[in-house]
């Protein structure tokens, strides 16, 4: 049987009664669209990051755009990103008008505090810090740089639910916190959804009329919004998945943890967590120079993996406006060109990781 990189069913097996028995409630209910099942969870999640609002979106993409918007960034605002993200990240920038400017990733995979500051320029309005692959960024160092230079941060946390620096969860450090709940995350819906975590009620309150069209009372438009709003579906099944996430996150911990003890080739780079940091291991990334031979032999062995990036997003078509060239980013690139996912996802029997281990440890290049 073939290993799949991840296993979303598995997920829902898990607790499948409470999520059937949930959908069925939701769908006899009556009520589809922002309604108590979206309250509840707006409450329970941000109870769960530790920030005083949560608003529930339609998406990450959303969560992030939208929170650049209301922040205020703009045509002629820059913004700091790391160049080795999704590219989502880059849109929520773009998709406003503002200049996202790449800075290079530190060893964990994650924007590198210490090459911020030589960015910093006039236009800079923000730092978007991605939380990638699962694990926190340096965010000690990361938020008084921006407050010393006055500089908005937003996080991307569509990788890091429950992920921590310092014992504070990521999503409440800086001024939103934006997730993702597209099925294949740590905090999987069964569809499109996401949630933007913020202390400030005011933003929090823009979040809420922005989503539906600009309208806090209907029909009496305020601003010209969106429609990104979280249905009563999504939002249920969410909050059955919340109730469960220690368990889901120790899980995935756990087969992390097994695979930085068991593996062993000297011709793979196993990945880090920082001092502070924790990761929740949205994915588990080796590094290999040797990652296409490598692809192919785990594939004879029927372990399927994915590359989390192939083309960074400098470099990717949709931003050839930006003007960057090849070889201006080279940890970002080499990443690129190294990096490997291998499979984990709750639910993942031992026998599995097993054999996951043993192909690798016999990988001869
Ligand atoms: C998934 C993801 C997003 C986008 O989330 P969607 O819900 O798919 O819009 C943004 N940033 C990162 C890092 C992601 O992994």
């Amino acid at each position: 049987m073939k290993i799949m990189p991840n296993r979303m069913d598995r997920g829902f097996e898990k607790y499948q009664q409470e999520f059937e028995q949930r959908a069925l409630e939701v769908l006899r209910s009556g009520w589809y669209v922002l309604g108590e099942q979206v309250s509840s969870f707006e409450k329970e999640f941000a109870e769960y990051v530790g920030t005083r609002e949560c608003v529930g979106l339609a998406s990450g993409l959303d969560a992030l755009w939208i929170a650049v918007r209301l922040l205020g960034i703009g045509k002629g605002d820059e913004v700091i990103v790391q160049g080795n993200t999704y590219i989502a990240s880059v849109m929520g920038i773009t998709i406003n008008g503002a200049t996202p400017i790449f800075v290079e990733p530190d060893e964990y995979y994650n924007l590198d505090p210490d090459k911020i500051e030589e960015k910093i320029t006039p236009r800079t309005k923000a730092v978007m810090v991605v939380h990638l692959y699962g694990q926190s960024a340096r965010m000690d160092k990361i938020s008084a740089i921006c407050k010393k230079h006055n500089l908005r941060l937003i996080e991307d946390c569509a990788q890091s639910h429950g992920a921590c620096f310092n014992g504070k969860m990521t999503g409440s450090f800086g001024d939103a916190g934006c997730f993702s709940f597209y099925p294949s995350k740590n905090l999987g819906a069964f569809g499109d959804a996401g949630a933007v975590a913020v202390d400030d009620p005011q933003l929090a309150a823009d979040f809420r009329v922005f989503r539906n069209y600009g309208s806090e009372k209907r029909y009496y438009n305020k601003v010209v919004g969106a429609n990104s709003r979280l249905d009563e579906l999504q939002a249920g099944l969410l909050r059955v998945r919340l109730t469960h996430m220690e368990e889901l996150t120790r899980e995935k911990v756990e087969i992390a943890q097994r695979y930085t003890q068991c593996l062993d080739n000297p011709l793979i780079t196993l990945p880090q967590v920082a001092p502070g940091a924790t990761s929740v291991w949205h994915q588990y990334v080796i590094r290999t120079p040797l990652r296409d031979r490598l692809i192919e032999y785990l594939n004879e062995k029927e372990i399927g993996t994915i590359i989390h990036y192939p083309i960074p997003p400098h470099l990717a078509e949709a931003y050839r406006y930006l003007g960057h060239k090849e070889g201006e980013f080279p940890i970002t690139e080499e990443y690129a060109k190294t990096v490997l996912s291998i499979p984990i996802y709750n639910g993942m029997t031992r026998e599995e990781q097993d054999r996951v281990i043993d192909a690798i440890n016999q990988f001869k290049g």
